[in-house]
């Protein structure tokens, strides 16, 4: 739809107006679990009188999370599109250059202009620029963008949620957000929407040739393969170079040569980043594909033990983590040698190594034997609570729990390499459908493991 730019008054306010974005749930592939997550801020902004009868809470705010390129613009343009409700925008960026009072000014403006046109969806699009932290910046922040995000939540306060207005913003990095964005009543709702996996790529894919002839040697799924790391944006753009070449190479049909070579443009200028070096995908999947075994479906998740845990554990099964915790990084050095191995692997390091600390310390599953050796109240991951518990205790017991912790896990290593180096054909394997597919749940895992050991492969719980 026509943009429509506001020129209200002395602040010249810069907003975008879209009575109707023409835009439906149709256009935004690949994103389902978001979008059913909007399903019925549509149907409060449809019908808000409805939802403010029977007193029912709709949010006023929603963040949006993710890189660039993911479709949050589209998403918030297809809500209003399916609601049928004007699209109000804004960029927090635009905030920044501007003169003292006119950010402040210009938020007050879109909130009025809103509220005089509601129900309607208000569009905040980096609204980091905006909202960071106050107070942060040199010399006590910047007064000009404290004043509009000071304005921005006297507006998100100064309206209830059944005026029928619903505000949208975007971002790449909520961490650096003011954390008074995300009380209750503002931005207290969040929605992540992230790259699109193999599967979203082709969804993607299919919007965006719709509208164009394909020769029959196209395939979306070869396609959707070898593009990871690209953006709904990129695959945008990737459908868009691939028919102007074709256009310019005089044929009537997009065929795989101008997709292919589209790909390889993208590709260059994305260069450096982490998805699209083809080396670093490959030490993401061995590195995935290998601490998958003792995570279970607990993908990405962090294990931790807590005190009340009424479970109990055995020796075996904890010396197992750890085994399986170092599994990433002895795929790394197995299969890339040892200068290879990357920091991709902290993360593990760090369970893995409170895992052999709280045997030797906690558990009494060490030479040192079944004693209690710190206060469990001090069992924290607090340098310096540590350091006061250490303080307590002799020279030599200090030394002890070192040498008892290094030896657990470096024995655990052992372990983990030579699973890695004996079982080698499973792991290329494993390698090669995970690049293919890029993720396998536990059971897919599991029936292409037994492929190739003997011992039955089971599922461990925890
Ligand atoms: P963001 O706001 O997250 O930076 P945009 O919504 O501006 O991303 O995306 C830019 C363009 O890329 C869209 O207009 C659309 O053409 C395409 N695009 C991005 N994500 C998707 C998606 N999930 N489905 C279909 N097209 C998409």
């Amino acid at each position: 739809g026509p943009n429509l730019p506001f020129g209200l008054g002395r602040s010249k306010a810069k907003f975008q107006m879209e009575p109707n974005t023409g835009v439906t749930f149709n256009d935004v592939a690949g994103i389902d679990e978001a979008k059913q997550d909007f399903e019925e801020v549509v149907e409060f902004l449809k019908t808000p009188e409805k939802f403010a009868a029977v007193g029912a809470k709709i949010p006023k705010g929603v963040l949006l999370i993710g890189p660039p390129g993911t479709g949050k613009t589209l998403l918030a343009k297809a809500i209003a599109g399916e609601a049928g409700v004007p699209f109000f925008s804004l960029s927090g960026s635009e905030f920044i250059e501007m003169f003292v009072g006119v950010g402040a000014s210009r938020v007050r403006d879109l909130f009025n202009k809103a509220k005089a046109n509601s129900p309607c969806l208000v569009f905040i699009d980096e609204i980091d620029a905006v909202g960071r932290q106050r107070g942060t910046g040199i010399g006590g922040g910047n007064d000009e963008r404290e004043q509009t995000l000071n304005q921005l939540l006297t507006e998100m306060d100064g309206f209830t949620a059944n005026t029928g207005v619903i505000v949208l913003a975007a971002t790449n990095r909520p961490e650096i957000l003011d954390s008074a964005l995300l009380r209750p009543g503002r931005f207290d709702r969040q929605v992540s929407v992230g790259l699109p996996d193999i599967r979203g790529r082709e969804e993607i894919l299919k919007v965006h040739s719709n509208n164009k002839r394909l020769d029959n040697d196209v395939s979306l799924d070869v396609i959707a393969m070898r593009t990871p790391g690209f953006s709904g944006a990129d695959l945008a753009n990737l459908m868009n170079e691939a028919a102007i070449l074709a256009g310019r190479r005089s044929k009537d049909k997009i065929t795989m040569k101008e997709i292919d070579d589209s790909i390889d443009r993208i590709v260059a200028g994305m260069e450096g980043t982490q998805m699209t070096d083809g080396k670093s995908k490959i030490l993401v999947a061995y590195h995935e594909k290998v601490t998958l075994i003792p995570r279970g479906q607990a993908r990405g998740l962090t294990w931790f033990i807590p005190v009340e845990d009424s479970d109990l554990i055995s020796k075996q099964q904890l010396f197992a983590r750890i085994v399986g915790g170092l599994g990433g990084r002895a795929a790394e050095e197995v299969i890339f040698g040892e200068p290879e191995i990357t920091t991709g692997a902290a993360g593990d390091l760090q369970q893995t190594t409170q895992i052999a600390r709280q045997m030797v310390t906690r558990f009494g599953m060490s030479e040192i034997g079944p004693w209690t050796l710190i206060d469990p109240s001090v069992q924290s991951s607090d340098v310096v609570l540590r350091m006061l518990a250490r303080n307590s205790m002799s020279e030599k017991l200090a030394e002890d729990i070192d040498s008892s912790v290094k030896k657990i896990t470096e024995t655990a290593y052992e372990i983990a390499k030579n699973h890695i180096r004996n079982n080698r054909e499973a792991v290329d394997k494993l390698v090669e459908v995970l690049l293919e597919k890029e993720t396998l749940t536990g059971d897919e895992f599991r029936a292409i493991l037994s492929e190739f050991v003997d011992e039955p492969v089971i599922k461990i719980d925890r």
